[in-house]
């Protein structure tokens, strides 16, 4: 099966700002950001969105949302910052490889658009 846009990024075969990389997750700079810090990160697994995440990935999403938040803080995100995961078409999900968006850095509204 083709790998991912973010599989890609996760096996260094396209370039990204990686700010964090461990043996289950990645976090780089999003290329089109949409506040003064915008970070993804992601699992290397290629579960495509949370949808069609099962039981067993149930470890791995804990540790994603751990590590979002310690990225945060590594970031200098002490304000307050927000994650975001978008799934399906409604949902605003362009790349189909699960990611969370990590946003900081200015004040966030709410509702979002
Ligand atoms: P989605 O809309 O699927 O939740 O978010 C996909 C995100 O991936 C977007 O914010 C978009 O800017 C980002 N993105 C798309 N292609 C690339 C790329 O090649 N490199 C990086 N670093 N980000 C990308």
């Amino acid at each position: 099966m083709e790998k991912t846009l973010f599989q890609k990024i996760c096996d260094k075969e396209l370039s990204a700002q990686v700010v964090y990389e461990d043996a289950d997750v990645v976090a780089f700079r999003d290329i089109n950001p949409q506040a003064p810090t915008h970070v993804l990160i992601v699992p290397r697994k290629p579960i495509a969105r949370i949808a069609e995440a099962d039981a067993g990935d149930a470890g791995l999403l804990g540790r994603l949302l751990l590590k979002a938040a310690e990225v945060a803080r590594t970031l200098g995100l002490e304000r307050g910052f927000r994650l975001v995961v978008n799934n399906g078409p409604d949902g605003g999900e362009a790349v189909p490889h699960l990611h969370v968006h990590i946003l900081g850095g200015r004040p966030m509204q709410w509702p979002p658009g």
